[in-house]
């Protein structure tokens, strides 16, 4: 008798579970594809890269184009040359263009041009979905003017380049269904140029872009303040997006959103990823575009209505970033290849190849989700199909709750009616699967959530 009060407990749990109608979460299935793809990720690859791109001296926006061994026009031949070599070991599979535009501004006074390095290995179902993983190549000491001193730019960002480089030496052996492309940006720090020539290029080929990992300052482990993390990397994204409209924006705020944005959902994608498939490092997901009052690359590809994140390693060390190279007071200051931690960084690596290969693997997320079911009981979640997927799962969570928990697999259907799950009580979302079992990222409702990736799916203006 006297357990009967907990035999009652647990009974009104498993009620109050099944009037949820709450599968259990699927378990990751382990997909030997991304297995592989992880351990082929080396640290040497990155290490030499890294080596490389240092050794150009300065690849500041302005410094030397013309010279073979200094300055950024010498950095991004190599960089061509390195994406040439691969594709010459995939029959031509990388098709290589350097997109251009000359600018001028603020920190760019007499007219410059800004270059990009792509590789795009088109995929074999789907070449209009793209997935994008970038970095840029250009480097800085603490006046951002200077273009003639040494500045390595190690982890700022030939950790980022050397990411991008590393995933097509790796996945360029594969096929994927959606195209894959490989970004090292110019211009960076001298205003972004490089990814907003990369947004324009993506518009003017009618990209439809599900996904943009931007990489920048992912190499390193040791603080400022000399806390070490190596288990960890910061993935920036967006809550609400760039794009809305003030229409969209009213909706949002009263039936929610505002933590659902194709970015964070692309974000929540990349952490269960990284608990899935890699040893000791998880993600820590910021519920910010960047760092506070700093930018990246995937800035202009938000500005342009795409989901993109960014990558950054979980403590910086401001004593490098941006720095003149130089020992003061015992204390060494500058971007410099040793202070580098190339384990780390491979794990960085692993988690956008495998990120990359998942995504071009899976179908589009779901097109046009919708929830209906205001002063009832149930909720309706319906959709459109999307090319490729053979199945989809209707997800839904708590209100406050960080990560998706409840799932239902719901076969080839495109709607489902969730018996006594109240539609005000819940977020929903649905992805789609695969054939051979590779989920999408879950797409949230409405203009708020959706990632625009399937054919036909409306465009945000
Ligand atoms: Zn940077």
């Amino acid at each position: 008798m006297r357990l009967a009060p907990l035999f009652v407990l647990v009974l009104a749990v498993l009620t109050a579970a099944a009037r949820a109608d709450t599968d259990v979460t699927p378990a990751v299935a382990k997909s030997p594809l991304l297995q592989s793809i992880a351990s082929d990720v080396k640290p040497d690859e990155l290490r030499a890269a890294i080596g490389k791109l240092v050794g150009f001296g300065t690849r500041h926006t302005l410094s030397d184009t013309t010279s073979n061994t200094r300055g950024i026009g010498a950095a991004r031949r190599w960089v061509k040359g390195r994406f040439e070599e691969f594709s010459r070991h995939c029959n031509g599979c990388l098709q290589i263009d350097m997109p251009e535009q000359t600018v001028t501004g603020e920190r760019i006074p007499q007219p410059a041009a800004i270059v990009d390095v792509l590789a795009i290995q088109r995929g074999t179902d789907d070449p209009d979905r793209i997935i994008v993983i970038s970095g840029h190549i250009d480097s800085r000491v603490r006046d951002v003017m200077d273009a003639k001193s040494d500045a390595p730019g190690a982890d700022d960002d030939g950790s980022g380049t050397a990411a991008v480089i590393e995933a097509a030496r790796v996945l360029s052996k594969l096929k994927f269904r959606a195209t894959l492309v490989y970004a090292v940006l110019s211009g960076e720090e001298q205003g972004l140029y490089g990814g907003k020539l990369l947004a324009q290029y993506a518009r003017d080929h009618h990209w439809r872009v599900e996904a943009a990992l931007n990489n920048d300052i992912v190499g390193n482990t040791l603080g400022t303040n000399g806390v070490k993390d190596a288990s960890h990397v910061r993935v920036f994204s967006e809550g609400t997006r760039s794009t809305e409209t003030p229409e969209q924006a009213t909706r949002r705020r009263y039936n929610g959103g505002e933590v659902d944005s194709p970015s964070r959902n692309l974000a929540r994608f990349v952490s269960g990823l990284a608990d899935g498939y890699l040893t000791d490092f998880s993600v820590r997901m910021v519920y910010r575009t960047d760092r506070y009052s700093r930018g990246g690359d995937q800035v202009p590809m938000l500005a342009a209505g795409y989901p993109a994140v960014r990558f950054t390693e979980a403590i910086e060390n401001y004593t490098r970033e941006h720095e003149d190279v130089r020992t003061e007071n015992g204390v060494r200051y500058g971007d410099v290849l040793d202070a580098v931690d190339f384990p780390y960084l491979a794990q960085v690596a692993r988690l956008n190849a495998i990120t990359m290969a998942a995504l071009a693997s899976a179908p589009p997320p779901p097109a046009e989700v919708k929830t209906e079911g205001a002063v009832s009981m149930d909720t309706k979640v319906s959709w459109t199909a999307v090319p490729g997927a053979a199945s989809y799962r209707v997800w839904w969570r708590d209100t406050t709750a960080p990560q998706w928990s409840n799932s239902r697999a719901v076969g080839d259907a495109t709607t489902l009616l969730l018996k006594d799950v109240n539609i005000d009580d819940w977020f929903f979302g649905v992805s789609s699967v695969s054939a051979d079992g590779y989920e999408s990222p879950i797409e949230f409702p409405g203009p708020a959530g959706a990632f625009n990736a399937a054919p036909g799916a409306a465009q945000e203006k």
